[in-house]
């Protein structure tokens, strides 16, 4: 299958992505896999905060490659360097009615949300980013597209525009199918979900000092005063992650909580330990990486070639179905 995702770019990445990468690394092994830096949508809520998109788009795919995303494998490319994605977007905005995408369910919610904090997103590119997003996944032909339960609304706006161009003009689009991920996200250490802007995240490129300084903040349970009361695992923040990076002991670490056997600093330090084994070999990798500064850029220009090669086919298509 031909598979598209994307992210957009957002510097460093953190533990709470590798949900997604984790995903993406076993679609890559049995897929055709185009994976994209959205830049574009980048604009669509911080279009007056540019400076760091540029660097925010290395640090990103310098974590994919670390994480595993193999450019000779997967086609990896930044959006803005096939502008194909824009001349599809025009085109199909020309034949979406503007209801369609006011009542996408978020709109009016993230509206509201920003208004309030002082930015104005009421803006045409924030109303029509749904449509850019389709248009990124029928650029492709996209068989498939990897999504959590709350992005459904948009790929079935996809799906819609794919039908209504195939029905108003000649069938260019398969209807893209949904591949529910496994969106079991990790909290921050605060609690929260986890996030650059709430200052709760552990990245993948942390330090160890830093890792286990990060894991020692991590909320509890907040009724286990002393070290030998019996815990409650399934309230605390710490025990989410034992059983992802110490799923072999995990029975062990649940037993000794509830029995008071283990207490929480020396649970944390386990945690640590584990997170840091983990992280070494992503951290390596990142380093090597970056040192050489050409990589990216030849990784960049070889997604863009691949990217718009196929970009450029569905192009041909679609001018040939509106005749234009
Ligand atoms: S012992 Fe571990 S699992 Fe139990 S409350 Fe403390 S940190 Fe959480």
């Amino acid at each position: 299958m031909r598979i598209l995702s994307g992210m957009r770019p957002s510097g460093k990445l953190h533990v709470g992505h590798l949900s997604v990468l984790s995903n993406w690394l076993r679609l890559q092994a049995e897929n055709d896999c185009f994976f994209f830096v959205a830049d574009w949508h980048a604009l669509t809520t911080a279009y007056d905060e540019t400076e760091a998109i540029r660097s925010n788009t290395s640090e990103m795919l310098a974590d994919w490659l670390a994480v595993g995303i193999d450019p000779d494998k997967s086609t990896v490319f930044v959006q803005s360097q096939v502008l194909e994605h824009a001349e599809l977007h025009l085109l199909l905005s020309m034949i979406t009615p503007l209801s369609w995408l006011e009542r996408v369910p978020t709109y009016k919610d993230q509206v509201q949300q920003l208004a309030a904090r002082g930015k104005d997103i009421a803006t045409y590119g924030f109303l029509g980013y749904p449509l850019l997003q389709s248009a990124d996944i029928l650029i492709y032909r996209a068989d498939a597209v990897p999504v959590g339960q709350d992005q459904l609304p948009h790929l079935e706006l996809c799906r819609e525009v794919a039908r209504r161009f195939n029905h108003l003009y000649k069938l260019v689009f398969p209807e893209p199918q949904a591949l529910l991920a496994d969106t079991a996200l990790l909290p921050g250490v605060d609690g929260r979900k986890m996030s650059k802007s709430y200052g709760n995240e552990i990245s993948l490129s942390a330090d160890p000092d830093t890792v286990e300084k990060r894991v020692r903040m991590m909320i509890t349970d907040p009724a286990r005063i002393r070290k030998h009361d019996p815990g409650n695992p399934e309230v605390c923040n710490v025990f989410a992650y034992q059983g992802i990076y110490n799923r072999d002991v995990v029975g062990e670490i649940t037993a000794a909580c509830r029995e008071g056997a283990i207490g929480c600093v020396a649970c944390k330090l386990r945690l640590a330990a584990s997170l840091n084994r983990f992280l070494e070999p992503i951290r390596e990798r990142r380093a090597r990486i970056l040192a050489e500064p050409r990589f990216l850029d030849e990784v960049m220009e070889r997604g863009r070639e691949k990217a718009t090669a196929a970009a450029r086919e569905t192009m041909d298509r679609v001018r040939r179905a509106i005749r234009i």
